[in-house]
């Protein structure tokens, strides 16, 4: 027998794997794969996700439905203030058997439906269906939900590029503005115009 790694992430679902129709309960924190977002937004390696769902067998894989709830740490892109929170996220993935009954034509049908209705993603069991790795569909999952740039809200309308403070608290603030380059630029206009003049 094939030795397994288990990793924090390896579900053993072996119970449920033996025959279709049967469901596995799943209700539990998991730590945070690395590599969830950046330093505006992200989830934390190590954090725990708790993930709330459950593992149903049908005849040709296992689903899983359920919720996912991170701690994602999160700054608005513009004006930097903290939008940290929970974040929770609903999950559809499955996780088909390897094909031990491939080259049957009932088969061939199955998968050519469960492609065309498949809308989450799809990920490996190991072990002839005994685990499920559900690290790269936490990882996915949040990676793909995340925003890119994350406001505090749509209008943000950030800090001052010159002194940084948030004007969002002071919509009126401006500088003076004395650009050196207009002020010679007009200096040397009336220079020109009173030699043309004289
Ligand atoms: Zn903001
Ligand atoms: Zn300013």
């Amino acid at each position: 027998m094939a030795r397994i790694e288990y990793t924090d992430w390896t579900v053993p679902v072996a119970q449920v794997g033996s025959r279709a129709g049967q469901t596995m309960q799943v209700d539990r924190d998991f730590p945070a794969p690395g590599g969830i977002g950046d330093s505006i937004v992200g989830v934390k390696e190590g954090e725990p996700i708790h993930v709330n769902g459950q593992f149903d067998s049908i005849i040709d894989g296992l689903i899983f439905t359920g919720t996912f709830t991170a701690p994602v740490t999160a700054v608005c892109a513009r004006c930097d203030r903290d939008l940290s929170g929970d974040w929770s996220e609903q999950v559809t993935a499955f996780f088909p058997y390897e094909d031990a009954d491939a080259g049957k034509t009932k088969n061939e049908d199955v998968e050519i439906i469960a492609g065309e209705e498949e809308s989450g993603d799809t990920y490996p069991l190991i072990d002839n269906g005994a685990f499920a790795n559900i690290e790269p569909l936490l990882r996915d999952t949040f990676v793909s939900a995340l925003p890119l740039n994350p406001l505090c809200k749509p209008d943000c309308k950030g800090l001052c590029p010159q002194c940084g403070l948030d004007l969002n608290e002071s919509p009126e603030h401006v500088h003076e503005v004395t650009d050196l380059r207009f002020a010679d630029l007009e200096a040397l206009k009336e220079q020109l115009e009173r030699e043309q003049g004289e």
